[in-house]
């Protein structure tokens, strides 16, 4: 059986008072039993070392939400895996839509990233998704297709097993409009297809699919209990410790 995932992606979101306060909150409160779940919070980056200090003796791991593929050198405002790595962090969230959409980010610096995110240990959450317009007009399954060919162009199956897919419809995000339990795991089963194509059907069946897109208190236990939905990546319902506590006990 697949391990579930809850990830909080805070976005640009709480200073370094109410980041210890946020996760102090979710320590605190959270079920240590949890068998299944893994839970990860992925704050800014001024607040990762502490996060990552503060979580030490806890069940939550951190993540950050974006790196830059260079060692280093010349590349003012940009941070490295190798940085992130260094600090604590276990995970990496990679190609969001508003790194796509506001930051202009293309499939082929999402897959340089997820290979540096790898090559230096880190968990990549590689998110893809297609927009509304994407949906409506039928071109969805082939904007899935290339963001995944393209993203994990030269990730070697034994790689695979540290990459997270995070499907996240582009139009959910934030809208407070979520895919349906089904449209979500019709979506997370054509990407384990597509996986399953590019190496074989035990890396698919090992993949750990999030859905990401309003998930919430009121729709998390359905969603997380369709077969191909492994966990979900979570952005405003994860800012306050009580919806993303219940977020994480729907899980399990
Ligand atoms: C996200 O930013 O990854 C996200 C899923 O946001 P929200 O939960 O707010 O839709």
């Amino acid at each position: 059986m697949r391990r579930k995932i809850i990830a909080g992606n805070w976005k640009m979101n709480n200073n370094l008072k109410s980041t210890v306060e946020l996760i102090s909150e979710i320590i605190n409160k959270m079920d240590n039993h949890l068998e299944n779940t893994d839970v990860v919070v992925c704050p800014p980056f001024t607040s990762l070392e502490t996060a990552v200090e503060l979580t030490k003796n806890s069940k939550v791991r951190v993540g950050a939400q974006n790196m830059f593929y260079e060692k280093n050198g010349a590349f003012t405002g940009e941070v490295s895996a190798e940085m992130i790595k260094n600090i604590g962090c276990e995970y990496v969230i990679i190609g969001h839509s508003e790194r796509r959409t506001i930051f202009g980010e293309s499939n082929e610096w999402i897959n340089k990233k997820i290979k540096k995110a790898l090559e230096e240990g880190l968990k990549p959450i590689f998110c893809i998704g297609e927009t509304l317009e994407e949906r409506q007009n039928g071109t969805m399954e082939q904007v899935l297709k290339t963001q995944v060919f393209e993203g994990l162009s030269g990730v070697t199956e034994s790689q695979m097993a540290n990459i997270i897919i995070a499907y996240e419809p582009v139009w959910a995000i934030g809208t407070g409009v979520t895919a349906s339990p089904e449209q979500a795991d019709e979506a997370h089963k054509y990407v384990r297809n597509l996986v399953e194509n590019l190496y074989n059907s035990s890396v698919a069946q090992e993949l750990i699919i999030q859905y990401g897109g309003s998930m919430k208190p009121e729709n998390a236990k359905e969603l997380l209990s369709k077969p191909n939905i492994d966990g979900g990546l979570i952005g405003g319902a994860s800012l306050k410790a009580d919806s993303f506590l219940s977020i994480i006990n729907a899980s399990n």
